[in-house]
């Protein structure tokens, strides 16, 4: 669990326009990316352009990947990067996941780095930082240090202490009813 801020943001309801935050959607419960496409939707309601980098890449086809192409990719692009793995207790990571979680980062930095986007969405980046396949001080230090205005949201389970320390806006989903605890399976439109 993480300590609430909510007395720190008492009297600062109105601070400086256009300061890019860097927000972490983490916990168990289910919400991280759909919170983060909702911000995205948001976002590009505003005119800011959006980028998604995906660390993971589900076993199915994410119904987002159809809607951003709707908006446009002058509006939100979408890039599954990941191998679509997921690692079983004990099992070693594999040297080519850690690979490609590398060319994933080193990309999303480039265009966190690159200023063509307002929005940055790296999903998934909590959970393999916490399976050892990132640095989580070198992914801190490069987004404490990105372009100013430039708004950063990482999502995934088990987000690393020193990005929370270092994050503007952190929220736990926690899980209150999951319909898999009954056998409902995921739902289109809903979970994919
Ligand atoms: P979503 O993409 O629906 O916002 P999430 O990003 O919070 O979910 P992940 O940890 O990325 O959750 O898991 C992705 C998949 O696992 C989704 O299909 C989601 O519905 C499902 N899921 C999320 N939380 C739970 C849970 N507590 N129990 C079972 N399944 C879950
Ligand atoms: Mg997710």
């Amino acid at each position: 669990m993480y300590a609430s801020n909510t007395g720190a943001r008492q009297g600062l309801s109105r601070m400086s326009q256009d300061k890019g935050l860097l927000i972490v959607y983490t916990g168990s419960g289910k919400g991280k990316t759909t919170c983060a496409l909702g911000t995205a939707f948001r976002a590009v309601g505003q005119g800011l352009r959006v980028l998604m980098v995906q660390f993971i890449k589900g076993s199915w086809h994410y119904g987002e990947l159809d809607a951003a192409k709707m908006l446009g990719d002058d509006k939100m692009e979408i890039l599954p990067m990941g191998r679509g793995f997921v690692k079983v207790g004990g099992a070693e990571t594999n040297p080519e996941d850690v690979r490609m979680c590398e060319e994933a980062w080193t990309f999303a930095l480039a265009q966190i780095q690159s200023q063509k986007y307002d929005l940055v969405v790296l999903d998934e980046i909590n959970y393999v930082i916490s399976y050892h396949m990132l640095d989580p001080g070198k992914v801190v230090a490069a987004l404490t240090a990105r372009p100013e205005h430039v708004h950063v949201i990482c999502t995934g389970r088990n987000a690393h202490p020193a990005l929370v320390e270092a994050a503007d806006l952190v929220t736990e989903m926690r899980e209150v009813k999951h319909p898999y605890t009954k056998g409902i399976l995921a739902q289109r439109g809903i979970d994919y």
